[in-house]
């Protein structure tokens, strides 16, 4: 099957009971037992499993050409559990540009139980020069966010196979529609479903889809299942709904970018584009070889510095000043003020989710926010 078709069916199924073709919201956060003590209708506890977080596994799953998937209240969790899910004293090599929020959740929140380096895993001798006899995981990210750095995925993998290593990648910025790193070689996907997945900027989720359900699959899983870090029905639902427009609304994401992208690299006001799709970018190779698609996600710096890059957020009228990324409506980001003090972005940095509005009003509208 075709991933747009894997999209509709893989999440849905026509109600045994009701026969509505939509599956209902279960909100049951428990389910009857047979008179053999059994559990005929497949699920125990919803904490444990679900009917709509089932089918939304199912789908994330085959999306990502998996064999199997769990879902999470957030990106952050489905990280966590990763994390949890390996014994202390592990090693963990990292990018020097992970997103934020999970570099500081390695930080804050493992420090002292797992032990970790952020380098440039794309550099191979850095990345062999890091790898000890402890090092369990490595975690890649690519596009990265919000630099748009390229991960060569297969290059990675192979280093890490020869040492027995697992490769994780976060494919929030990708979607498997332009980019399936199991397919690569990696041994783990995450997602921030709160991004393209949800795609309207009204939930949060996490999701993690794996190649083998082998027993470190099966420790995440009793992570998820003890921890209870789980979407809601709701949300669950909400998801696979969305997921069914995914291919055509990443189209979209991608046409508009890659014409946003050269329109800003044209502008005397802006100094350098970040995009992947940019002849310029220096991994367009990579990208080009492991990429369907190159995103909907682009960073740009501004001729005239940071004060210049306020300016022209603070004028803009189509674009929403926002964190988040993957919805329907263009956000545009100052990022480096809210990664913190050790921030590696440059001050003149905007980074933008290019939406779905019309190319012409989103040039326009930066048009009118570049003069002065
Ligand atoms: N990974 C990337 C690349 C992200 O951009 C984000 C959120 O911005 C996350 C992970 C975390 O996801 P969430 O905010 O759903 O916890």
């Amino acid at each position: 099957m075709k991933i747009e078709t894997i999209a509709i069916h893989a999440g849905n199924h026509v109600d045994a009971t009701s026969k509505a073709v939509i599956q209902p919201i279960v909100l049951s956060s428990t389910f009857e037992r047979g008179t053999d003590g059994t559990y005929p209708g497949g699920h125990i506890y919803s904490r444990i499993s679900n009917p709509n977080r089932t089918l939304l596994e199912n789908v994330l799953a085959k999306l990502e050409g998996g064999v199997d998937a769990a879902s999470f209240s957030s990106g952050n969790a489905a990280g966590m559990a990763v994390f949890q899910s390996l014994l202390p004293g592990t090693h963990i090599i990292a990018p020097d540009d992970m997103y934020h929020g999970l570099r500081n959740q390695l930080k804050n929140l493992f420090a002292g139980i797992l032990t970790f380096d952020f380098i440039d895993v794309n550099d191979t001798n850095v990345l062999q020069k890091h790898i000890r006899p402890e090092t369990g995981l490595i975690w890649i990210e690519t596009p990265s966010n919000p630099l748009l750095k390229i991960t060569d995925v297969k290059k990675v993998v192979a280093i890490a196979k020869t040492k027995g290593i697992k490769v994780a990648c976060d494919n929030t910025f990708a979607t498997p529609i332009c980019q399936q790193p199991l397919a690569l070689g990696a041994d783990l996907v995450m997602h921030s479903c709160t991004k393209y997945f949800g795609g309207h900027s009204d939930l949060i989720g996490g999701a993690l889809i794996t190649n083998d359900k082998s027993d470190w699959w099966l420790k995440i899983r009793k992570v998820q299942e003890l921890g209870g870090a789980i979407p809601s029905p709701m949300d669950c639902y909400m998801l696979t709904r969305s997921i069914k427009t995914l291919p055509y609304r990443m189209r979209g994401h991608v046409n508009n970018a890659q014409l946003l992208a050269a329109f800003l690299e044209s502008h005397s006001k802006v100094e350098k584009v970040m995009y992947p799709g940019l002849l310029s970018h220096p991994q367009h190779q990579i990208a080009k070889e492991q990429m369907m698609n190159f995103g909907g996600m682009l960073s740009f710096c501004l001729a005239d510095g940071p004060d210049e890059a306020r300016r022209v957020i603070n004028k803009l009228k189509i674009f929403t000043q926002a964190t988040s990324l993957g919805g329907v409506e263009s956000l545009i980001e100052h990022r480096a003020s809210v990664e913190g003090p050790d921030t590696k972005t440059p001050f003149n940095l905007l980074r933008v989710s290019v939406g779905l509005e019309h190319i012409d009003d989103l040039i326009e509208d930066l048009e009118q926010a570049f003069a002065k």
